[in-house]
């Protein structure tokens, strides 16, 4: 450790830990923060300016996590930040309608063709939830396809990710999810057509809905292959089922359409989060206008929330996305390219087998020579090597996802000298990857 420029401990970080964990299980409120992924001590922060962030102890990051997508414009924007302020100023929750998720909903219909209507909520977990109740109320249908590897939050019936194999039924993923609830969804290998025509022949007039990631994430970054998405949408017409495309990492980030904008396959319905909330719980899901009309009070569907359209939340959203112009996403894509070159030259300069794989500016690393395709090519990985990777990038003063199986995320804000830093600690990194032993 001689050579790494930051003391690797973090005592007033692991302070805040012991005592976090007194009071919340494993000591965070959502589990990959914990680093159980790496080991060490999660690093508690205070602060966030630009492409930095800055822990208990006073050591700053370059943050390539970007709050896990939402702060595309770097953190503590000073537009947002005043938008926000002001919408505070004039109280925080009215349970009421307002004018700000009417102007949120309409910038996210203009930049995204095939919504046509939008319902806000607060999490992408209530967003991939309730698309998923309205698809099984619309088609009348019970059964749910998703797909190995693909992350919609917490739902219950979504967590489930079952080994490989055709038409697995899924089992649930976690204890308080029941056989039941799981029991209708069916869970294939991502990348697979004719697993899913296979699903659908299977199992006729039963299927409501496939979801997917648009692209996927949250198994590292596994980009639909060529036609995949289209090929889902196609089949789903076909049977009668809707294509639910969740954009909820992608959206807004991706180009100022989300993955749309980059594959242009048109979905039935759609979901969105992280950065259309500027930072705050803000989510929505929406699509096709006959489908949304099933949902209440306009149709029978039941949805709702205390805080859904919260005016802080809409207001820090539709700031964010109104500074959100071809210019933005391309500085976002530029510094991205760039991060993208420094991390493969310096692992290739030591000989660390990898692959980095890219869906515009999401990009991460697997550490294995072959291409990732789903979710059973991800686990091969020898995430051994990521774990000594992150250690020594954390102790130069990179933050990184702490998973290898997490996308990494690059702002606005990210520049010359936020890159600089993340040159400077890849030699090193890199080297401890190839030195490291499973
Ligand atoms: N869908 C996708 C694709 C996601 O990446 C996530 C979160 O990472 C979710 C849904 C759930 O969103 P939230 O964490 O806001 O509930």
């Amino acid at each position: 450790m001689s050579e790494l420029s930051y003391p690797y401990e973090a005592p007033a970080s692991q302070a805040l830990f012991d005592r976090a964990a007194a009071v919340t299980p494993g000591g965070v409120n959502s589990p990959v923060r914990a680093f159980r992924a790496v080991g060490g001590t999660p690093r508690f922060m205070v602060s966030g300016t630009g492409p930095y962030l800055t822990d208990a102890d006073g050591r700053e990051y370059v943050d390539l996590v970007c709050s896990w997508g939402p702060m595309i414009l770097g953190h503590a924007h000073p537009e947002v930040i005043a938008a926000v302020q002001d919408a505070v100023a004039r109280g925080t929750s009215f349970g009421t309608p307002g004018e700000g998720e009417v102007a949120l909903a309409e910038e996210m219909i203009a930049r995204v063709a095939p919504l046509e209507q939008v319902r806000l909520v607060s999490s992408g977990t209530e967003a991939t939830m309730s698309a998923i109740r309205l698809a099984r109320g619309f088609t009348q249908r019970t059964k749910v396809i998703k797909f190995a590897g693909c992350y919609h939050g917490h739902v219950d019936s979504l967590l489930a990710a079952a080994g490989s194999g055709v038409a697995t039924f899924a089992l649930p993923d976690t204890p308080g999810v029941t056989g039941a609830q799981a029991g209708d969804t069916i869970v294939l290998p991502y990348n697979d057509l004719d697993a899913v025509r296979e699903a659908f022949r299977a199992h006729p007039g039963e299927i409501a809905c496939v979801i997917t990631e648009a692209s996927p994430g949250n198994m590292g970054v596994v980009p639909p292959g060529e036609g995949f998405n289209q090929g889902l949408k196609d089949l789903c017409s076909e049977n009668g089922a809707l294509y639910i495309s969740d954009e909820v990492m992608t959206g807004f980030r991706t180009s100022r359409a989300g993955w749309f904008g980059v594959d242009g396959v048109v979905p039935d319905l759609m979901t969105f989060g992280k950065v259309m909330g500027g930072g705050f719980p803000a989510a929505a899901f929406g699509g096709r206008a006959d489908v949304m009309a099933h949902l209440a009070p306009a149709g029978p569907v039941y949805q709702a929330g205390t805080l859904s359209g919260n005016p802080v939340a809409t207001a820090a959203g539709l700031a964010q996305l109104r500074l959100l112009d071809d210019a933005a996403y391309a500085k976002v894509d530029a510094a991205s390219k760039e991060i993208q070159g420094l991390v493969t030259d310096a692992l290739t300069k030591e000989g660390v087998a990898h692959r980095l794989q890219t869906a515009s500016n999401m990009f991460s690393v697997f550490f294995t020579d072959r291409p990732v395709r789903n979710y059973e090519d991800a686990k091969a990985q020898e995430s051994f090597r990521f774990t000594a990777f992150f250690h020594a990038m954390l102790a130069h003063g990179v933050y990184l996802p702490p998973s290898s199986f997490e996308s990494w995320f690059v702002s606005t804000a990210h520049d010359e000298r936020a890159v600089q830093k993340i040159a400077d600690a890849l030699p090193t990194a890199a080297r401890a990857a190839a030195e490291a032993t499973a």
